[in-house]
């Protein structure tokens, strides 16, 4: 089964095409892992497929929701799928436990104890157990990013799309976050993540999608992707990353 699927996604900004006919196929309980140069699209592909992006074409199902009627896409899609950002977006004047209580009691209209009951849940399961009542400030980068997976998580979504979830991390904060990836891994939670961690996405990801210039140039699985990458541009950027 799919959980997400596109066929041609195109996507224009100003007359110039950032996704040049992206097809895209997400199985339930796959985790996916989307590499490529800076400027390629990744981050337009991950917005498309939450809805936060209007289509120029193409067709997208994610999570049972048809994407055609594009700007409610967002909203028919609220709480089946998670999105974690490069820079956390917390909200800076609510608490950790607020942060990731508050989406199921506005969104879901979900009593504020059982809500919060789940929310401490998930906070411990990050290791933010003991934070429950700081503010985003008073944590460190990868501590902030804990509470926007588990705020992620407390919406229980059917897909949970990661956009280069430690590149805004000091070096010795990305194992904490990407430990917290690898146990979501582990229980099979569709995941699809934008990363420059080459080891991570070999060590974690079913299947590694390389992008470039708008256009997916090759997928395969992670090992065979990065052990044997079949095109010439693949090759090419790997060597410079390696
Ligand atoms: P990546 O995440 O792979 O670095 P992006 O998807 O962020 O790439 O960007 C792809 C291209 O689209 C870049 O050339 C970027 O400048 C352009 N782009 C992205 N968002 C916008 C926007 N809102 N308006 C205009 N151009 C954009
Ligand atoms: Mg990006």
């Amino acid at each position: 089964m799919s959980t997400i699927s596109a066929t041609g996604l195109i996507k224009r900004f100003d007359g110039t095409t950032v996704l040049n006919g992206v097809d895209i196929e997400v199985a339930q309980g796959e985790v996916v892992a989307i590499i490529g140069p800076s400027g390629s699209g990744k981050s337009t592909l991950l917005r498309c497929l939450a809805g936060l992006e209007l289509l120029d074409g193409g067709s997208l199902q994610i999570a049972g929701v048809e994407a055609a009627q594009s700007p409610p896409l967002a909203r028919a899609l609220k709480g089946r799928v998670g999105f974690v950002f490069q820079s956390f977006n917390l909200f800076p004047h609510r608490t950790v436990l607020q942060n990731v209580a508050e989406a199921p009691i506005i969104v879901r209209g979900e009593a504020r104890r059982s809500a919060e009951a789940r929310a401490r849940a998930l906070l411990d399961k990050v290791g933010l157990g003991a934070r429950i009542d700081a503010y985003p400030a008073e944590l460190s980068g990868g501590q902030q990013q804990r509470c926007a997976i588990a705020r992620a998580l407390a919406m229980d979504p059917e897909v949970i799309l990661f956009d280069e979830p430690t590149s805004a991390l000091d070096p010795e904060l990305v194992g904490e976050v990407l430990a917290v990836i690898r146990e979501l891994a582990e229980e099979r939670r569709t995941m699809l993540i934008v990363t420059h961690q080459m080891d991570f996405a070999r060590d974690v990801a079913d299947r590694t999608i390389f992008m470039d210039a708008g256009v997916i140039v090759e997928q395969a699985p992670s090992r065979a992707l990065f052990g044997a990458p079949k095109e010439e541009r693949t090759r090419r950027f790997l060597g410079k990353v390696a």
